[in-house]
């Protein structure tokens, strides 16, 4: 280049912050893809919609390296039987290898279809740190018809915490108790530590008296709840990314770092069994999150 013809220094700089920034929303992405945050689907349409956003700038080679279980040699042989060049970008596909490869998705990875229709039961769950309880509570101050349900559990209350308000506080013997006196929707030991349970009483009651009940659980007690309700609707509540999850977990450090690298391969775990879930709600804007759940409840 002529000396004439170089971009000043000052546009140097800022294109080069421009392609490192591009990069990270990439590797970003890259992770959200391979903890199932997104749906490929998802990616491919974003792709698609702005072939200059991250998920347009993606290789194909890449994408499809980010998908569980696949490898170098996998990725390469589906890109030669869908006839797609390893040097396309998915925001650079033609509408024939696009549909190529949005079929190929379908057939190995299950979009869930939402749910139809409300119901006076619905589940809230989702990975740690995800703002579920934060979400639970924002219902509660705005929506006092709703039946926050209180459940019971073997550990220590913190700081803060109210008896019958935020759980009820139990010994091992009562929550035994509960279990043998069939007292319990659902139960479950989360995080390899306590035991946790929702009261059965409070929830029957607020149904027959026609106020919808909301269950802030862990993934084990909403499969539960399926099973017993069939009517339940599960919702599962997703950060908007995967570093964002882990920005929430670091940030509020009520956790040491052991116990962080617990949860999040828990939630990597829940993440990816989010398919059985009814209805998926970004925790975006909590505010919007709440008034997503509230939209699926049954007055
Ligand atoms: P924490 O100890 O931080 O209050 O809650 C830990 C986890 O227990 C959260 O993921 C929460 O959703 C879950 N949890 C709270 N109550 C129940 C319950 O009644 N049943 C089940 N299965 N999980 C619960």
């Amino acid at each position: 280049m002529t000396e004439a013809a170089r971009p000043p220094e000052v546009d140097r700089v800022a294109a080069s912050r421009k392609a490192v920034a591009a990069r990270r929303a990439r590797a970003s992405l890259k992770r959200d893809i391979a903890m199932r945050v997104v749906s490929p689907q998802e990616v491919l349409r974003r792709a698609h919609a702005d072939a200059s956003s991250p998920a347009g700038t993606l290789r194909v080679t890449e994408f499809l390296t980010s998908l569980p279980a696949i490898g170098r040699g996998k990725r390469d042989r589906i890109l030669e039987d869908l006839q797609i060049s390893p040097v396309k970008r998915l925001g650079g596909l033609g509408a024939r290898q696009r549909g190529a490869l949005a079929d190929w998705l379908d057939t190995r990875f299950r979009e869930s279809v939402p749910r139809p229709g409300r119901s006076s039961l619905v589940v809230l769950a989702g990975p740690t740190a995800v703002g579920k309880g934060t979400v639970a509570t924002h219902i509660r101050q705005n929506h006092p018809d709703v039946m926050l349900s209180v459940s019971a559990t073997t550990r220590a209350p913190r700081p803060g915490e109210e008896e019958g308000r935020h759980y009820y506080f139990v010994d091992d013997a009562e929550f035994d108790r509960m279990i043998a006196n069939g007292d319990l929707l659902e139960w479950a030991t989360v995080h390899g530590t306590h035991r946790y349970g929702t009261p059965r009483g409070p929830i029957d009651r607020a149904i027959s008296e026609g106020r919808p009940v909301l269950l802030e659980i862990d993934m084990q007690g909403a499969f539960q709840v399926r099973a017993t309700e069939p009517r339940a609707t599960l919702v599962f509540l997703l950060p908007p990314s995967w570093d964002e999850l882990v920005q929430r977990l670091v940030g509020r450090g009520t956790e040491d770092e052991e116990e962080r690298t617990r949860r999040l391969r828990t939630a990597r775990a829940e993440l990816a069994a989010q398919g059985e879930f009814d209805h998926h709600i970004v925790n975006d804007d909590v505010d919007q999150a709440a008034r997503q759940v509230v939209d699926l409840m049954q007055a």
